[in-house]
């Protein structure tokens, strides 16, 4: 860290590019942080890195909350790389001084901060579900489940700055845009030595495995170890597309090999926040619970009445989900059919 702690002011999120969209996540963290910007009544800026950026794009930043954003566009930015985009955010935060850096708990988020947090050593709390200011210091309070999840820890940095946390993406909902929101936007120039990387791009392999879009979907259907063999997962496939849902799942399921990672909710799995999540066969361990507490509605399927999953639930069907599950499917294909 260069300089005191004084000199350092404002909240800094970090938005992202993915071909030429804006990914959502960096509207989610311009909710984060006009929150902590308001609370310390400073600034709010995003920084965007990459190649072609977009005018509509920067500007966006700004209708979601950004005061400022801070563009750095280059060919050799095109492309993601820890080493670049790290040593290009050191710049800027050494020129600008932010007090306070987030990012998402993304790839790029996941891959970047800690590197950059080296470079300029400083903390950084990783995965973070809750952030905040605390009152009288002005610290920013970064929250993360802890030892397996059963307790909440919150991190303060109060000796080293920025205060830096990346945070679960879908663990807050993005701010409406207000298109008549104006910002101010700064455009920096680097010697070409800073964007190049040790990494060399060869080609943007999709992971398969990944196309489980639980964290976008409005209705998520997941089931546990107690759907008892892989095959089970048919019915929920079943139910999700009468219900235009994804399939999620626990990480005992995932263990068994039922179902790929990508759809695992939880602490080591994904973050959803659907308006209806229902749960079947899934007993409700606390690390399974950090994945979905937000969702606004939660149904539980269980055999057993007294499932902790219950206990987080809006409504509860005590009974053998095999003779649920059939009756839930022409329930709703009736429902479907009766709209057509
Ligand atoms: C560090 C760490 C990280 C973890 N991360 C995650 C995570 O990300 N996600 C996650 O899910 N877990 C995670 N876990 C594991 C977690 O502790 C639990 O082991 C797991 O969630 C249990 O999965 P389950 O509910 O499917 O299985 P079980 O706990 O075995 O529950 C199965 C449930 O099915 C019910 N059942 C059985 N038969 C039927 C039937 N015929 N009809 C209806 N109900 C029936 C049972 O009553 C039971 O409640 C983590 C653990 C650790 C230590």
């Amino acid at each position: 860290m260069k300089g005191s702690i004084p000199e350092y002011k404002g909240v800094w999120t970090l938005g992202e590019q993915r071909g030429k969209e804006i990914s959502s996540v960096s509207y989610e963290l311009l909710a984060w942080g006009r929150g902590l910007a308001d609370k310390l009544k400073t600034e709010l800026s995003s920084v965007l890195v990459g190649h072609k950026i977009s005018e509509e794009n920067i500007q966006s930043l700004i209708h979601r909350g950004a005061d400022k954003v801070y563009v750095v566009d280059h060919p050799l930015l095109e492309h993601f790389t820890p080493d670049g985009y790290g040593k290009v955010l050191k710049k800027l935060i050494e020129e600008y001084k932010p007090s306070i850096m987030i990012a998402s708990a993304t790839t790029i988020g996941r891959t970047v901060m800690p590197v950059l947090a080296a470079m300029i050593e400083t903390g950084l709390t990783a995965d973070c579900t809750g952030l905040d200011i605390e009152e009288g210091t002005g610290l920013l309070l970064q929250t993360r489940p802890a030892i397996g999840g059963n307790v909440m820890a919150t991190i303060k940095t109060p000796e080293h700055r920025p205060q830096m946390a990346t945070v679960r993406p879908k663990s807050k909902r993005p701010l409406p845009a207000d298109n008549s929101r104006k910002g101010e936007v700064i455009k920096k120039e680097y010697p070409e030595d800073i964007y190049s990387s040790k990494v060399k791009f060869l080609e943007f392999v999709k992971d398969k495995t990944a196309e489980a879009p639980i964290q976008e979907a409005d209705v998520v259907i997941a089931g546990g170890k107690g759907l008892k063999d892989g095959k089970n997962f048919k019915m929920l496939y079943k139910i999700a597309k009468l219900l235009d849902g994804a399939v999620g799942a626990s990480r005992q399921a995932v263990d068994m090999g039922w179902i790929p990672y990508s759809h695992q909710v939880g602490l080591s799995g994904k973050t959803v926040s659907p308006r209806l999540y229902v749960a079947m066969g899934i007993s409700g361990a606390v690390q399974h619970l950090a994945g979905m507490s937000s969702a606004e509605t939660v149904v539980a399927i269980n055999s057993d009445p007294d499932a902790n999953i219950f206990k987080v639930s809006d409504f509860g069907i005590v009974g053998d989900l095999f003779d649920i599950a059939p009756v839930l499917i022409s329930k709703l294909k009736e429902i479907k059919n009766q709209r057509k």
